[in-house]
């Protein structure tokens, strides 16, 4: 395994192409493949051109939709899902993910601002208004446009482990809750911690280091 093409170890920049060495293959903008950057790409389709690239560009936004046969895209703004539906690309069962699903997959027909395109409400299923606000059956709110076109993410909250009654026969302390976090954020939560245990021996060692400086001061003043 080349450890430079990962750049975190190596003393130079991972994009400094030594003398002789060749460069990597260049890769389809759309889906990442490895392409030749001539023609169309094997893998997605796309081509590389200025127009189509802005053309992309112009169409991309926080909204995705399962598709195991090209899964690389980039996401797509609201205004294609509602393309889409239209065209009967995107129907109720269609899984997608966006800003009101707060970006965890669901079917369209569930998902809040897109279930409306069908007629339904994304809370209880029924038939709604096309025009109305809130589901007249429910009361849900139809139309979070506000958060179409950003991420949607919730607030950062601390997981805490879920309480239960405490049981008189049983004094072992809590377990630590088992949550089925991204590896990737493990590694950053393990780095950050390690930053945070180094901080802490460094304040300890100064506090050492002062105690003794004060000490050699009153002994060669003799006091
Ligand atoms: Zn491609
Ligand atoms: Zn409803």
């Amino acid at each position: 395994m080349n450890r430079l093409a990962y750049g975190m170890e190596a003393a130079e920049p991972p994009n400094a192409i030594t003398a002789g060495a060749s460069s990597p293959p260049p890769v389809c903008p759309y889906c990442g493949a490895t392409s030749d950057g001539a023609g169309p790409c094997a893998a997605c389709g796309g081509t590389p051109d200025e127009m189509s690239r802005q053309a992309t560009q112009n169409e991309m936004g926080p909204w995705y939709i399962r598709d195991t046969s090209r899964p690389f895209l980039p996401g797509c703004r609201f205004e294609t899902i509602a393309r889409y539906v239209r065209a009967e690309r995107v129907t109720p069962e269609t899984v997608i993910r966006g800003p009101t699903t707060r970006q965890f997959w669901r079917r369209a027909a569930s998902a809040p601002g897109v279930a409306r395109l069908f007629g339904l409400c994304h809370s209880c299923g029924g038939s709604i208004n096309p025009n109305a606000v809130a589901c007249a059956r429910c009361g849900a709110e139809l139309d979070p446009t506000h958060e179409r076109e950003s991420l949607g993410l919730g607030a950062v909250r601390t997981i805490e482990a879920p309480t239960r009654a405490p049981d008189a026969h049983d004094v072992r302390p809590p377990a630590r809750p088992e949550v089925n976090v991204h590896p990737e954020v493990r590694s950053l939560e393990r780095s950050r911690d390690r930053a945070r245990r180094q901080a802490h021996l460094g304040l300890a060692i100064g506090a050492v280091s002062l105690l003794i400086a004060v000490a050699a001061l009153i002994r060669s003043f003799g006091l």
